[in-house]
């Protein structure tokens, strides 16, 4: 991972990028993971967990905003909203400029992720962990969705898994169990999206996703965008709901629900919100494979 102010990702057998560690600003290994935050001279601060790139000052936009906004301007009633994982705070920042969204639970399994994000890359959260509709759990995702004491502040009406790959911690937020607690948790008609990794790498992650969260969620498919420092393709978001309609919204929907939050972007559009969900035929053939 981290030799010779280089910072070598090790996601994939036989392939990887890797990085100049320009400066090396926090290295830890914590109760639960390696943590590692640095300075580059390409995408700013980044930061990895277990040799993986979790986000950059860069790029992190893309992500965030294809996380939050398809899900939240979908729905297009959304109150009450939970996020599994999301450390860095970029999701929960994206979240809450929904002025119409009056409650969020943020589920992070190690609180020095958070704490470190704060002092180390302040503007992926920019002050969102001290906004009075933020409710900040340390806990583990699949037992706070499974755990009724834990998560007995009712439901929500878009639950967003910000999870770190299916290894380590991670691995149980990719679980029949976690979906199961998610499906507890969700209004009629809600909506769960999660990162689903980059399917020309990780196909097989799709595969199971498919098999494992469509028990629960009567449309179970997925949408999509390109992460630079996700490397090998566009990264794959898991998208699950009841409500069949809410994915197939016209563009003119979209188009109104953008413009009355009032949010500005810098990746997130309408029209990409509406072209995000066609995908590769391969991936389309994984699914329908899984489906039979
Ligand atoms: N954007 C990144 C990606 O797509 O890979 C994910 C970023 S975020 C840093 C991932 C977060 O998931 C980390 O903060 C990690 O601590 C958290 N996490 C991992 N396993 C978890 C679990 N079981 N419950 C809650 N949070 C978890």
């Amino acid at each position: 991972m981290l030799k010779d102010n280089t910072y070598s990702e090790t996601l994939y057998d036989g392939y990887g990028q890797s990085f100049s560690v320009d400066e090396l600003l926090f290295e830890h290994q914590t109760e639960h993971q390696h943590l590692v935050i640095f300075n580059n001279k390409a995408f700013g601060r980044m930061m990895a967990l277990d040799g993986v790139i979790q986000t950059t000052e860069r790029d992190e936009f893309i992500y965030h905003e294809m996380m939050t906004h398809v899900p939240i301007l979908s729905h297009g009633n959304a109150k009450r909203v939970l996020i599994i994982g999301g450390g860095d705070g970029g999701i929960l920042r994206e979240v809450l400029r929904h002025k119409s969204i009056e409650h969020v639970t943020m589920v992070e399994i190690d609180n020095a992720v958070v704490e470190m994000c704060k002092k180390w890359l302040p503007n992926h959260s920019a002050g969102a962990f001290d906004e009075p509709r933020t409710n900040l759990v340390i806990a583990d995702g699949v037992d706070f969705v499974n755990n009724p004491e834990l998560a007995a502040d009712g439901s929500f009406d878009v639950i967003i898994s910000d999870c770190t790959d299916p290894i380590g911690p991670g691995e149980v937020l990719f679980s029949s169990d976690f979906y199961a607690g998610c499906k507890r948790l969700l209004t009629e008609g809600g909506i769960f999206v999660a990162q689903n990794g980059v399917c020309f790498m990780q196909l097989e992650e799709v595969e199971t996703t498919v098999r494992r969260l469509s028990p629960y969620m009567s449309d179970t498919n997925f949408y999509n965008a390109a992460v630079p420092t996700y490397v090998g393709g566009v990264m794959t978001f898991a998208w699950g709901s009841d409500n069949h309609e809410a994915r197939k919204l016209p563009l003119d929907v979209i188009t109104q629900r953008f413009a009355a939050s009032g949010i500005e972007t810098r990746y997130y559009t309408p029209a990409i919100h509406q072209a995000c969900f066609a995908l590769p035929a391969y991936v389309e053939q994984a699914i329908n494979k899984v489906n039979g």
